[in-house]
């Protein structure tokens, strides 16, 4: 996974890449800002997708009626975002693209072992805390009252954690897959 996002396949690097970005996101894109830029927007192919993906992602924006402020960050959540398309249309970083599918699939599948597994053990761990409570506690009902809350709050961990998992996993997809 390290070496994923080195090299773009056929994609270089430009450094007036963030230059047309900016142009577009401001709305002075091709008209009002630099000639030379559009001029070499026409020669060089990163500048010329990085352009035309932006446009579209600015249309999809506007009928979404989203508000166009980005600030520095957003700046660069929206490269990001522009790679993740270009990556997904270029028919040359496929077989990474499908890595990536198959990695998510993998963690995916492991996540439902895991939570499987700890599901069969709960019971178990949860009457063991219990008998333990009972130990401790001066009436059964307080172990009872105690045990069903930590049932509930490992419930809820346990769907915390799903959504801290799958949430990412879903943003890469829908950011990736056309
Ligand atoms: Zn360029």
């Amino acid at each position: 996974m390290t070496h994923v996002r080195q090299g773009h396949g056929a994609q270089a690097d430009c450094a007036k890449e963030q230059l047309v970005v900016n142009a577009v996101l401001s709305g002075r894109w091709p008209q009002g800002c630099d000639d030379s830029l559009v001029s070499h927007a026409k020669e060089c192919m990163t500048c010329r997708e990085v352009a035309d993906v932006s446009l579209l992602l600015r249309e999809d924006s506007e009928d979404s009626r989203f508000e166009m402020h980005v600030p520095a960050a957003g700046q660069i959540w929206w490269r990001a975002a522009v790679r993740a398309r270009l990556e997904g249309t270029t028919a040359a970083v496929r077989p990474i693209t499908w890595m990536h599918g198959i990695t998510g699939a993998v963690a995916v599948g492991v996540l439902m072992a895991v939570i499987t597994a700890a599901w069969a053990v709960l019971p178990d761990a949860i009457d063991s805390a219990r008998t333990t409570a009972m130990q401790f506690l001066p009436s059964a009902e307080a172990a009872s009252a105690l045990t069903s809350l930590l049932k509930q709050s490992l419930l809820i961990a346990g769907v915390a954690a799903t959504l801290l998992i799958v949430a990412p996993l879903a943003l890469y997809f829908v950011l990736s897959d056309d």
